[in-house]
């Protein structure tokens, strides 16, 4: 594919188009024709229409979606919102004509969908995780309600963030393992009756307050320009990839000095992922306490004591 694209860009240089050239076209027109190609060489759903710069720092995550009806609902919920970017992680059926046939106009969200293996595959890059909820789960977790998350998105986009909003199986919803490495959960305000709404249903709820949200913010100030003294701006934060290793290294060290036993977890990391990710740590802070955590493991097997 990279080779492919190599011989694209050489192509229009032959004819006479320098890239800098190809890239002065009207402006949505050179983004769509720079996009599309990526996006189809790729597979990947990083780039992939003419989305908005910032609504497309937003990805939705389908956790294994079961009908693929749904995920033609949620193609369709998702692009008539200006939302872009699909990834399935393990779908039933996908690519599938009745997801086509639900997604109506939307089949290139579809063709431009990613699907991955993983949930953890699905959050690389991401800053800020949002994980829906049907219903309350054992660990209380931060809660946004739609509105309070689309504001949360958009202020975050704004910043640089990549974001995803996921969603869970039809059946089951998302697991408490996966809820948990959320940093906020989104509940939709439901008759606690008859509180599930259609997977479809539930990202058009959730991708309508992002538009709302958005539409809200266009000609404002953003938050950076007004905050002159913002603290850490969104884009130099941990990403989830790197947070996942900070977590491991974090067992391994706690599991080390004995204060993590693996018999008798209590929750423990549950809650140490809860404080850390309503902390919004930095790439720089992230490397401080990997460092401490070195340092604890060198401790515990005793070589500082041999140092001295
Ligand atoms: N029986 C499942 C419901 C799953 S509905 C459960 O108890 O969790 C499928 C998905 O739609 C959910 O995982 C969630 O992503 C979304 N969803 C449905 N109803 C929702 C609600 N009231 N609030 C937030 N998300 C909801």
């Amino acid at each position: 594919a990279w080779a492919a694209w190599m011989c694209h860009l050489r192509l229009l240089k032959k004819a006479g188009h320098s890239i800098r050239k190809f890239l002065q076209v009207k402006d949505d027109v050179r983004f769509h024709s720079l996009t599309v190609v990526g996006a189809v060489r790729f597979g990947s759903p990083l780039l992939c229409s003419r989305a908005p710069p910032l609504l497309q720092n937003i990805r939705v995550v389908l956790v294994n979606t079961s009908h693929p009806g749904n995920i033609g609902g949620a193609a369709r919920a998702m692009k008539n919102m200006g939302l872009s970017r699909l990834v399935l992680v393990e779908p039933r059926l996908f690519p599938h004509h009745e997801a086509d046939a639900r997604a109506s106009g939307a089949g290139d969200i579809l063709e431009n969908a990613q699907v991955v293996a993983t949930l953890e595959d699905a959050l690389v890059g991401c800053n800020l995780v949002l994980g829906t909820s049907a219903r309350d789960r054992r660990i209380p977790w931060p809660l946004l309600d739609p509105r309070e998350c689309g504001t949360k998105v958009v202020e975050e986009a704004g910043q640089g963030a990549e974001i995803a909003l996921v969603f869970g199986r039809e059946d089951s919803g998302l697991t408490n393992e996966e809820l948990q490495r959320c940093h906020y959960h989104v509940h939709i305000p439901s008759d606690p009756e008859f509180s599930s709404l259609n997977l479809g249903a539930a990202v058009q709820v959730l991708s309508y307050e992002v538009r709302m949200s958005w539409l809200a913010a266009q000609g404002q100030p953003s938050k950076v320009e007004k905050d002159e003294v913002a603290s850490t701006k969104s884009g130099e934060l941990a990403t989830m990839d790197e947070l996942e290793r900070f977590y491991e290294h974090l067992e391994q060290t706690l599991v080390a000095i004995e204060f993590l036993d693996p018999e008798k977890p209590r929750h423990l990391m549950a809650r140490l992922r809860r404080l850390y990710g309503r902390s919004s740590v930095s790439r720089a802070e992230m490397n401080i306490l990997r460092g401490i955590l070195t340092e604890t493991q060198k401790a515990a097997r005793g070589e500082l004591l041999k140092r001295k």
